[in-house]
């Protein structure tokens, strides 16, 4: 059995996820808006990979025997300035994401469940990957500045990514 701040963690995280989905979501409409396609595909994988993060842990809790505890998910913005703007955003969040993981991995090890510690692995080594990858559009958005037509071919090239994702729970 779970133990109870254990488990209110993992339920915390669980909404983080899904925040983290609904604000992707609105990053994805953002771009459509803009007719940037290419964006709007990238973030739409981003979408998926965060239901998927949420699935899993959902999946965990309840192999558990503990209690998945759904909450109201928060509002997100509706709209940034630029591409690089919302990009920009993403990032800071991914990186926010990494402190509340961190947070969860540590509330896991304090409680002395090596399990959870353990099931937490896959998601520690994907977050860094999810702040570089994000971080890569940043840097590319910069470079792309003033420039049309390295916008249009970012445009193109973000377009092909395809979602990393597994539909079993919870384990990869
Ligand atoms: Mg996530």
């Amino acid at each position: 059995m779970i133990k109870a701040d254990v488990q209110k963690a993992f339920n915390a995280q669980i909404n983080e996820e899904l925040f983290s989905a609904y604000l992707y979501l609105s990053m994805v409409s953002y771009f459509e808006s803009q007719n940037l396609k290419g964006f709007a595909s990238w973030m739409r994988a981003q979408v998926i990979e965060e239901l998927t993060h949420a699935n899993k842990m959902v999946g965990y809790l309840n192999e558990r025997g503990g209690e998945v505890k759904l909450e109201t998910i928060g509002k997100p913005d509706a709209t940034w300035k630029s591409p690089l703007a919302a990009f920009e955003a993403a990032y800071k969040h991914e990186c926010h994401i990494s402190a509340c993981i961190n947070d969860l991995y540590a509330k896991a090890v304090k409680a002395g469940d090596n399990a959870a510690a353990l099931f937490l692995n896959w998601i520690i080594n994907e977050q860094g990957e999810e702040e570089a990858s994000a971080d890569e559009v940043v840097q590319n958005l910069k470079l792309a500045q003033g420039a049309p037509g390295a916008l249009f071919m970012l445009d193109r090239e973000l377009g092909i990514r395809v979602p990393a994702v597994s539909v079993s729970a919870p384990a990869e």
